[in-house]
């Protein structure tokens, strides 16, 4: 009895996942259905497409991968030496299914689940896949919020080739072989106000789109906000520098804070050094559960250029009783 390495059936790796898995046998399942070829390769065709329905039964299972994982091609021999083997009650007509025998040897009739040829085999219309795209945004964008209409490349499937990859015997010069065909799609994206770096938001439906009359993916747009010549971002909090004159930085007063919502005054107590940092509440990004991040302004003491005739003359002054 041979061993079948039904890896090699579907041309995945021994780790590959049960997507890939899944991917590998829909194309293969297309490019080999007996429907599909002429009545010269019909029968050669009907061989290879159980023998690649066999292998995605045994591989699409998890039961049945990792027992078929345990085995290898040393399987016979290691079979045969072990006392006694029960012969498989699922033997004779009644248990024919297009199985190989070597199939039968190791799952018998225990490890089917009602599977038929007819019913495995993938033409079936599949839902969408959800796609996962970055959305650059400005933070006054983001702090605006609103509708934004972006630009994305939504993976679909070939028209040409229904996704199998192949026309004919040759690829498919639509898609190259890949079954998909990446199609720029105009969407409006509803943006949550004060949205923040990293939040990923859903747009239901956006993703590529359903097979006939299966429902489309979702599109999930994760935020990524550009860097901003004055907001410093740090996670939901905002960081600005703030201005202060040297006098105000000395005697106090009030101060503007240019915002991403407009100015706000603080007042600054007297002896302020640079350096000094002053919270303005809920003035950040949103942080979940309607809160929002905090603004921290970074006192930053300048001298007015050009200093006035008069402004001059009060520095030295200063500077005398500084001596
Ligand atoms: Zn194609």
């Amino acid at each position: 009895m041979d061993y079948k390495d039904y890896y090699a059936v579907l041309g995945v790796k021994k780790n590959a996942s049960a997507d890939e898995i899944k991917r590998a046998y829909r194309r293969l399942a297309k490019e080999h259905h007996p429907d599909l070829h002429g009545e010269a390769h019909k029968a050669k065709a009907g061989e290879k497409f159980k023998e690649i329905n066999e292998a995605y039964e045994v591989l699409s299972d998890p039961e049945k991968r990792a027992k078929y994982d345990q085995i290898g091609p040393g399987w016979e021999s290691a079979h045969h030496q072990r006392p006694g083997p029960e012969p498989s009650p699922r033997r004779g007509a009644e248990s024919f299914s297009g199985f190989s025998d070597f199939f039968e040897e190791l799952f018998g009739g225990a490890g089917r689940r009602g599977f038929g040829v007819s019913d495995a085999y993938a033409t079936e219309p599949e839902t969408g896949r959800d796609i996962e795209a970055e959305l650059p945004l400005t933070l006054e964008d983001a702090f605006a919020g609103g509708d934004k209409r972006i630009s994305i490349a939504v993976p679909e499937v070939c028209p040409a080739c229904g996704g199998a990859g192949r026309r004919g015997r040759g690829f498919c010069p639509s898609c190259g072989g890949v079954g998909e065909l990446q199609r720029q799609r105009s969407i409006t994206a509803h943006l949550p106000k004060h949205v923040g770096d990293g939040v990923k938001l859903r747009l239901r439906g956006q993703g590529s789109p359903g097979q006939g009359s299966r429902e489309a993916g979702d599109l999930f747009l994760r935020v990524k906000l550009l860097p901003h010549p004055r907001f410093k971002v740090s996670g939901s909090d905002v960081e600005t520098a703030l201005t202060l004159s040297p006098s105000t930085a000395a005697l106090g007063g009030e101060a503007g804070i240019a915002t991403l919502e407009g100015p706000v005054r603080i007042r600054i107590p007297a002896g302020t050094h640079s350096g000094r940092t002053f919270r303005v509440p809920g003035k950040g990004l949103a942080k979940g559960g309607g809160a929002r991040g905090d603004l921290y302004a970074v006192a930053r003491i300048d001298i007015p250029e050009p200093l006035s005739d008069k402004a001059r003359r009060l520095y030295e002054q200063l500077r005398e009783t500084e001596e």
